[in-house]
């Protein structure tokens, strides 16, 4: 029998509990690996971490993940994959690792106050969302500046919002966004895309979506008033510099890989993401990494699904190797 761990007391971390593995993470990665460690009866611990559910709780329409014809809303896909785990017997809990071991065996895991030993680590902690970092913009999140167009677009009914970048993420928050705003515009740095060709016409053909190319974002207004009205811009080929008004603005810039705590633990690339060997083999035995924290290529739900999977192949083999 399993001894208990009582919350918020390290002293009273039990040796002798050791848990099969441990899954960072609730993205589709997580998830998907919950559901194979579970139906292995590995009872795996789920940390759902700072973005539970990961970056698909946070969009709308999900059409591309095979078996919704019609497609799927995010938060439902993912909801219905934490349930499957559950139902195989993973444990969900809220929490985020402030610090790891992974030269013990066990591993080691502080998760607040608590310690948690572990025999394997699936790292599925996914990336988040990019800023453009100026003092204006961080001032004034939560306040007109979002990174989520489907937690705060229900803030701006009958407003004019921009939002920035030019990949998909930003071509999808922007169509989005035409729900509420009367104008959405995409400020874009370049003047072509990084967006798939069916994401840049659906946001072109938009009558409520104009495009600002070439431009770049100097400042966000008006930070003494605590609520966005205006962008200071620049033509980045004319070097022209105005005021645009608007509501909002919504960044689409794409994401950085949530490793910090990993640092100096594990080897990761020049951008913070974790190498991985054979799909989801780190430096460090025992320890795997599948979804968007390895992958910098593909970065679909489809993907890191698969990932989180071969994640969980993985540990049942490493366990069986040591004879468990
Ligand atoms: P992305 O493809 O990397 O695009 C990021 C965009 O932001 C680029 O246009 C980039 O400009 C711009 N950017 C980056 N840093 C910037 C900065 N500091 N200032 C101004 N602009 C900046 O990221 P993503 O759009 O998040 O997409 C990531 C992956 O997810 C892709 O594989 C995408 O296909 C996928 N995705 C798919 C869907 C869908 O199918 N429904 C939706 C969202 C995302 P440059 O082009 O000049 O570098």
């Amino acid at each position: 029998m399993e001894s208990a761990i009582k919350e918020n007391d390290m002293s009273v971390t039990h040796p002798n509990h050791v848990r099969k593995t441990v899954i960072v993470g609730s993205g589709c990665a997580g998830l998907t690996a919950a559901v194979y460690a579970a139906r292995a009866n590995l009872r795996p611990l789920i940390l759902a971490g700072h973005e539970p559910g990961g970056q698909l709780s946070l969009t709308t329409a999900v059409e591309n993940f095979p078996g919704f014809p019609e497609g799927i809303q995010g938060p439902e896909l993912i909801q219905s994959m934490q349930r499957q785990a559950e139902r195989f017997g993973a444990e969900y809990r809220q929490g985020l690792v402030t610090a790891v071991d992974l030269t013990k065996s066990p591993l080691e895991l502080t998760v607040g106050k608590e310690m948690i030993h572990t025999e394997t680590l699936i790292i599925a902690s996914g990336a988040s969302a990019r800023w453009l970092n100026l003092p204006s913009e961080q001032a004034l999140i939560g306040h007109g500046v979002s990174s989520c167009a489907t937690c705060d677009g229900f803030f701006f009914p009958g407003k004019e919002i921009v939002v920035i970048g030019g990949g998909d993420s930003a071509m999808e928050e922007a169509i989005f966004l035409t729900r509420f705003a009367t104008k959405v515009t995409i400020i874009h740095r370049r003047d072509s895309f990084r967006a798939s060709k069916i994401m840049l016409e659906r946001a072109q053909k938009n009558p409520k979506i104009e495009f600002l190319l070439d431009t770049v974002v100097e400042e966000v207004y008006d930070v003494a008033a605590q609520e966005v009205t205006g962008l200071k811009l620049k033509n980045l080929k004319t070097g022209k510099l105005w005021d645009f008004p608007t509501s909002a603005m919504f960044l689409g810039i794409g994401h950085i890989p949530n490793t910090q705590v990993f640092q100096g633990h594990l080897d990761l690339d020049a951008d913070g993401y974790i190498k991985t060997h054979n799909n989801v083999f780190t430096n460090m035995a025992g320890v795997f990494a599948c979804g968007d924290v390895q992958d910098r290529r593909y970065r679909q739900a489809i993907t890191a699904a698969g990932s989180g999977c071969m994640a969980a192949l993985e540990v049942e083999k490493f366990l069986e190797e040591r004879g468990e």
